[in-house]
């Protein structure tokens, strides 16, 4: 038998508001229903909570604030390596949480727990996923994603690349850039799709060329990346320019499974390019980048809304 095949139980919760996600937008959702007395059962995926903050050191301080706050609240539940794998209607979630290695030694080696949620509210606060951009050469090995080599960076202290090219459509994407420029990292350049930008604006006073209104056309080596393509929004060739891996952003799209699944409406948004989900307020609130609000401060806010609309409600 494969060794996932382990023990596992079947447990049922039951509470006010269940908040899914524990970037800022759900810490702060979660904090506000916690502090108005409301039973709140929070559900992350990831083993520590804090999502797109655990990115930027400039949230630490909020994010150990509010984490040792929510820990205050006796009616505030956090289930840290818990994803909400499905939404049932009538308020019935299902979630999956995977036992750390010392819980599961404490419970004779149980891994898993199926947990079955009876919410109020939910507040769905799954934030967004970062989108490729499909060109000639984008599976070659060095090709990621600009918001996996910031993770690498920031989790690991690995940077991706010694000479990393960009192809990037908006501002965010920058912050991979900046914070490899910081960590002394040299930049072979950014393509980027638009005229122009604060963020590209600010890259170039930093030193890094960046050739606007410019695509990648090709990526030249086999196993890894020694030089990128560069054309005019017409393919027409401009130069090649060297670098060891290709970092790439299109944008990033809400998650909006969870709430589709819920019957939500779909909006779609021009500004972001993506569909950002609506739900019934007599089932719960979408927040942060999971709704197209993106920036750390703005979902934060975003929580707040949410949870100041589901606690008027609550009563
Ligand atoms: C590479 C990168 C760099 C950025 N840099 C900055 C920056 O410097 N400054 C800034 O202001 N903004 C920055 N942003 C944007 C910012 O990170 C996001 O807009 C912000 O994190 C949104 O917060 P959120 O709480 O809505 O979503 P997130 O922070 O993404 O949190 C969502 C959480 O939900 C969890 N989750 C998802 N689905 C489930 C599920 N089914 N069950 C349980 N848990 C689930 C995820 O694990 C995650 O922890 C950056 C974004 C990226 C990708």
């Amino acid at each position: 038998m494969a060794d996932h095949a382990g023990p596992a139980e079947t447990l049922h919760d039951h509470a006010d508001v269940l908040v899914v996600g524990a970037g800022a937008a759900g810490l702060a959702a979660a904090l506000w229903l916690g502090a108005s007395g409301l039973r709140v059962l929070l559900a992350e995926q990831d083993v520590a909570l804090g999502g797109g903050s655990l990115l930027d050191r400039r949230w630490d301080s909020w994010r150990a604030k509010v984490c040792a706050a929510l820990r205050g609240l006796s009616s505030m539940r956090c289930l840290p390596r818990t994803t909400v794998l499905g939404a049932y209607g009538h308020g019935v979630f299902g979630a999956l949480e995977t036992l750390s290695p010392e819980e599961s030694a404490r419970f004779g080696g149980l891994r898993e727990r199926l947990r079955i949620v009876r919410a109020r509210r939910v507040v769905l606060a799954t934030g967004a996923l970062e989108r490729l951009i499909a060109f000639p050469g984008n599976d070659t090995p060095g090709v990621m994603l600009a918001g996996a080599a910031l993770k690498f960076l920031r989790h690991y202290g690995v940077a991706v690349g010694q000479r990393p090219a960009f192809f990037v459509n908006s501002d965010e994407a920058y912050e991979t850039l900046f914070s490899l420029l910081e960590a002394g990292i040299t930049c072979a350049g950014v393509i980027e799709v638009r005229e122009k930008s604060l963020a590209a604006e600010r890259a170039h006073a930093l030193g890094v060329e960046v050739h606007a209104a410019s695509l990648v056309t090709a990526v030249s080596g086999r196993r890894g990346v020694s030089a990128v393509r560069i054309s005019d929004p017409r393919g027409r060739h401009r130069r090649w320019l060297q670098a060891d891996c290709l970092l790439i952003s299109g944008g990033y799209s809400p998650v909006i499974s969870l709430a589709s699944q819920l019957g939500a409406a779909l909006n779609w948004r021009e500004a972001i390019a993506a569909f950002a989900p609506d739900l019934a307020p007599a089932i719960g609130q979408v927040a942060g980048a999971a709704r197209g609000v993106f920036g750390l401060a703005a979902a934060a806010r975003d929580g707040e809304r949410a949870a100041g609309a589901i606690a008027a409600e609550l009563g």
